[in-house]
Parts: structure tokens; sequence; C-alpha cells
């Protein structure tokens, strides 16, 4: 008979037993809805066999959902406020430990090889949303070992993870992030399922990660630079945006390449898909190699 963390009540008693106090900078909002938390756990299929890396459990909330259904948790807490909470909370599962430190400053592929024996593991996470694109980024950029990511985000984030090109949320996250992963939105969340609550909706999004990315691009770093190009004047046509952004291709070749291509003149960064981006890159670094 263990406490449901999610309980709003269990969760208050808990927080004043400890004068616990909610940092706004480190991104706190715990949960108190069990329904979203089934979502995310069934989210990513979470079975008995499966091993999970949490990001940011906070008073153990999710981890709870998570331990009860998997293996194995790991879950990773920069706050050392929280560290003799979750002792306490989650005192009753064996298959629960706890790590104190700075997701972004930790080197996961390690960690997997430490924790998991180089097992491929699956990461959940109510994310904290003042680094929620560094770290989703770190992940894949690092090129972690993951068999799927499910994370709550705010809202607009995951809507720009998820946009198409020629919509209005389709950026330079989205070609990032689409890159590396099939990004599907799971669920929106209304604000009133977190203590404190947010200012802003969130969503749970679910990252199928490739075993190769989406494009085959000749030079990784170049094509990133042609996106971050092509998107940093959103008004401006792609010709326009990419002759400025400092790459070293001039008007003249980039109309060449285009045309190349069969592609307007006049276009914009946004409506051009992930695919003519990477051939676009691969034109470029033709021209300088
Ligand atoms: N998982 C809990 C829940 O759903 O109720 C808490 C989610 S809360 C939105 C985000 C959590 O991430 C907080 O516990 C916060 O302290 C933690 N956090 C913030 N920045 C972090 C970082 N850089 N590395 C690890 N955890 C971090």
């Amino acid at each position: 008979n263990i406490d449901r963390l999610h309980s709003p009540k269990v969760m208050k008693d808990i927080l004043s037993k400890y004068g616990f106090r909610f940092s706004k900078g480190l991104g706190q909002n715990f949960l108190i809805d069990g329904n979203i938390l089934d979502k995310i756990c069934d989210g990513i299929n979470l079975g008995k066999e499966d091993e999970v890396i949490e990001i940011g459990p906070g008073i153990g909330t999710l981890t709870q959902a998570l331990a009860e259904r998997s293996k194995k948790v790991v879950a990773i807490e920069i706050d050392k406020k929280l560290i003799p909470i979750l002792g306490d909370t989650l005192s009753s599962y064996d298959n629960v430990e706890i790590v104190n430190s700075d997701v972004l400053k930790l080197d996961l592929n390690e960690l997997i090889e430490e924790k998991f024996e180089n097992k491929k593991v699956k990461l959940a996470a109510n994310l904290p949303y003042y680094i929620t694109t560094p770290i989703i980024m770190k992940l894949l950029e690092d090129k972690v070992n993951l068999e799927s990511i499910i994370v709550m985000v705010q809202k607009e984030v995951a809507e720009r993870m998820q946009a198409s090109p020629g919509t209005k949320a389709y950026g330079a996250l989205s070609i990032a992030v689409q890159y590396y992963c099939n990004p599907e939105i799971v669920t929106i969340v209304p604000k009133n399922v977190f203590i404190p609550k947010p200012n802003v909706d969130s969503a749970v999004i679910r990252l199928d990660v490739y075993d190769k990315p989406k494009v085959k691009v000749k030079d990784e770093k170049l094509f990133f630079n042609v996106v971050k190009g092509a998107f940093s004047h959103r008004r401006k046509t792609l010709l326009n945006s990419l002759s400025a952004s400092g790459i070293g291709v001039s008007k003249d070749q980039i109309k060449d390449m285009l045309d190349n291509l069969g592609i307007k003149e006049n276009i914009r960064g946004e409506k051009l898909s992930i695919e003519d981006m990477g051939r676009l890159s691969d034109m470029i670094y033709e021209l300088n190699n």
C-alpha cells in the first residue's frame, strides 16, 4: 500500500515535511495527474524488461510509475535538496537509482555503459523547460544509444519539433530533430496538472530515433550551418538569407543550385524540406572542396 506521489495531498505533505521550496530557475513543476503518467509509460510501450533513464525526477512522481512498470530506472536530478526527499519517497523501490548531477554535464554514453552494461535503454522525462532544447539536442548529437525518447515539453516546442515545411512552426529545430528521429506528439497537457501551475501548455512527444540520420549528407556541420543560415531571416528569401549568412556562397551560385534542384529562386527557407536542405548543403560542399 504505497502512497501515490502524484496525489496532490501526498505531494503537499511531502513538500511541507521537508520545507521544500520550488525553484523557478530549475523549471520545477511537478505532475499531479496519474493519467498523464500512464500515457507517458504507454507512449514508449514500457514493459518489465525495459531499462529507463529519467531526467529530473522532482519528488519522484514519474519515477514511481516508471519503476512499477520496468526493470530498472536511473534518474538524474540536479537539485541536491531533492535527493533526501527521493530517498524517502522511493524507498520501497529497489530498482531505482538516483544520480545527483546536471544532465548537461554528464556523459550519458558512459552512464549507459556503467549502469546498464551498454544495453539500449528508453528515456523518459518531464523536462525543465528552460533547457529543453539543449537537453534534446545533446541526446541526439551525442548519439546516445537510446531505443526511444518520450518527453514532456512546452506545447509550442513540441509543435516546432513535429512541424512540416511551409507551416508557421517549421524551423531549424524541426530539421535538427527530424534529422535524427521521427517525432510524434502523444498528447497535449493542460497547465492545471502541475504544481505550481506553469504559464504555458505542455505536450508529451515521442521521438523514435533512426539507426541512421534521415538524410545522408557529405558534411554534417555544413548541413547544420546551411539550415541555420536558411532560417536566419524568416522574412527574406532563401537566396538572401543564405548569401548573407557567412557560409561563403554568392547569390549567383545559390541561384544556380536552386535551378539545378528545380526550386524557384524566390523560395523562403521555411518551405524547404530536409531532403532539399541536404542536397543544397552537398552542392555547397562540392563547390568548396
Ligand atoms: N519529474 C517530475 C514530475 O514530473 O513531477 C519533475 C519535473 S520538473 C518539470 C523538472 C525537474 O528537472 C526538476 O526536478 C528539476 O530540479 C530538474 N532539473 C532541472 N534542471 C536539471 C538539469 N540540468 N539536470 C537534471 N535535472 C534537472
